[in-house]
């Protein structure tokens, strides 16, 4: 039987994230085909919410639906174990996405050559940063016409704040596209348009061998020859180090619809990506080769069947070998239980598994005993830190319309805010309960499945409102004098912080300005 170490080594949890339509659905179905856990193109369904969907209720559960059979995607490569989590690309549900970053090791950014950096990947790059992920860049679609690859690093670079390096460099782009030098393993790979060939490699010695020039003709094969050289001269040479450490991103190019690229891609990621990295927790930080096991909740799904009100809880394995009926301690009740029916995910299946290592994910079957961040633990007082909460950019204030129904809405209000759906916020003034999101539809996904799972009618009312921020000070008398002045707009979100609504972006710079002694914070973890 193989040790902890060796499952733990050869293990890689990772998240493609993009902007929609840049071709993550593809680069994952590509990756899954390589990895043999499908045999054929189009098996992966994509998980977008479509707008045009968003008044079709049957339509947004059928998408939720393929949202939770795709969340995890486990396969065997060589002998790596690859994890893939699946992130929503609908920006209405990107809290989702940032929370499956806690669960991840690293990532794959996909940006397509024409549309370069887009406003999703920006934001999805602020949470890798803030978190040291390492990123590997995939641009994609070289197959149509698109933007001066060295333009596109440049934007790279600005946009998301990283620097970058080739690993790889296109010979053309879009009808004249005639394949990627792999400057990572210095060869050459030739384009032809397919879905499922596999790539024409040519044999070289080096960048001066002449069957270069044989392969793409003289003027390509001397245009490539002075690119490389200005890389060679412009970027400072690949370091695993600093990619891990999450200071450089390599950059590869290709063509994932085409299968261009993609096993040169997943080939440097297996050698280079992290297997699973130590997790810090409040009290400290955990090695995954401990014995004992501990994971943490990164996402809830509810059932789509609402006659079972049951969920699954998604727990990333931080450190020890799970085992399957084992006694665990849920850390926040203190509860004691065991898992009789913990899922793994491989290939597309979903089955009942014995055991689990760090860096997998298993799904427990769950009645409501979970939220989102608890600890399990083999029994020590832990508290993974999850993601903080951001603030939330849209707002209104929820009213029950069916007084016979209080209770159940209590409940569902609570449950969705623990499966991390929206923010709740109490103000401090009127007592009018207030939820906060990132985005239209999710009004639309809480009040239909208040409805269809709990029973209760709601209805909105519109706040007009800038910001939520945490506040807090080192001078509980600025703080006191700072609520009392401000005491239309305090609230408390659901741990009983404090949280002040500006209603606009001069009013919040003011108040910034007006109280030096109060720190305002944008996201809940400070
Ligand atoms: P996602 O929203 O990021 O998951 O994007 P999809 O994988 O669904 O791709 C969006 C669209 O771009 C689809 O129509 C794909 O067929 C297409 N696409 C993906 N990769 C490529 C590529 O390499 N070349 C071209 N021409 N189209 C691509």
């Amino acid at each position: 039987m193989a040790g902890l170490n060796d499952e733990i080594n050869r293990r890689r949890t990772f998240a493609i994230i993009s902007h929609p339509d840049a071709g993550k659905t593809t680069l994952t179905e590509k990756l899954l085909l390589f990895g043999g856990a499908i045999h054929v193109a189009g098996a992966v369904k994509s998980n977008k919410i479509k707008k045009t969907a968003t008044s079709d209720w049957m339509e947004i559960e059928k998408q939720r639906g393929i949202s939770v059979a795709t969340s995890v995607m486990g396969f065997n490569y060589g002998d790596y174990k690859i994890n893939i989590l699946d992130t929503p690309g609908h920006q209405d549900f990107a809290e989702d996405t940032y929370r499956t970053l806690t669960a991840v090791d690293s990532v794959i950014i996909v940006v397509d050559v024409a549309k370069g950096v887009e406003q999703q990947t920006r934001k999805l790059m602020e949470v890798c940063r803030m978190r040291n992920t390492p990123v590997i860049i995939f641009v994609n679609k070289l197959d149509r016409e698109g933007r001066d690859p060295f333009d596109i690093l440049d934007e790279l670079e600005a946009e998301l704040k990283i620097s970058v390096r080739p690993l790889s460099w296109p010979i053309n782009i879009g009808a004249k596209f005639k394949g990627v030098y792999n400057i990572y393993e210095n060869s050459l790979d030739l384009f032809t348009p397919s879905k499922t060939q596999v790539t024409e490699r040519v044999e070289i010695d080096n960048i001066a061998d002449p069957r270069i020039d044989k392969a793409v003709g003289e003027k390509d094969a001397a245009k490539l020859r002075d690119d490389l050289e200005l890389i060679e001269g412009v970027y400072p040479e690949f370091s695993t180090e600093d990619y891990l450490a999450g200071k450089v991103a390599p950059v590869f190019f290709g063509s994932a619809l085409n299968t261009f690229g993609v096993k040169e891609l997943l080939d440097c990621f297996v050698k280079i990506a992290p297997s699973p990295r130590p997790v810090s927790a409040l009290e400290r930080t955990v090695e995954p080769s401990e014995d004992a096991f501990s994971g943490f909740v990164f996402k809830i799904h509810a059932n789509m069947d609402p006659n079972h009100r049951s969920c699954i809880a998604f727990v990333k394995v931080c450190s020890g070998r799970f085992e399957r009926n084992a006694p665990y301690r849920h850390v926040r009740s203190g509860k004691i239980m065991r898992f009789a029916a913990p899922t793994a995910f491989m290939a597309q299946k979903k089955s009942v598994v014995d055991e689990a290592y760090p860096g997998d994910i298993v799904g427990i079957p769950d009645t409501g005993n979970f939220k989102i961040g608890d600890t399990v633990t083999q029994g020590e007082e832990l508290h993974y830190r999850g993601l903080p909460s951001f603030s939330p950019e849209m707002f209104k204030y929820i009213e029950n319309t069916d007084p016979m129904k209080a209770k159940q809405l209590e409940k569902g209000i609570q449950q969705l805010m623990d499966e991390g759906v929206a923010q709740l916020f109490v103000n401090q003034f009127n007592g009018r309960k207030i939820i906060g999101t990132v985005g239209q539809l999710q009004f639309e996904v809480i009040q239909y499945r208040l409805l269809h799972e709990y029973g209760a009618t709601v209805r909105w009312e519109p706040l007009s409102m800038f910001k939520a921020c945490w506040i807090e000070s080192d001078d509980p008398q600025a703080l006191e004098a700072f609520k009392k002045r401000k005491y239309q707009f305090m609230a408390v979100d659901r741990d009983g912080r404090d949280v002040f609504m500006a209603d606009s972006n001069y009013v919040l710079q003011m108040a910034q300005s007006d109280y030096p002694a109060i720190r305002f914070h944008f996201s809940s973890e400070y």
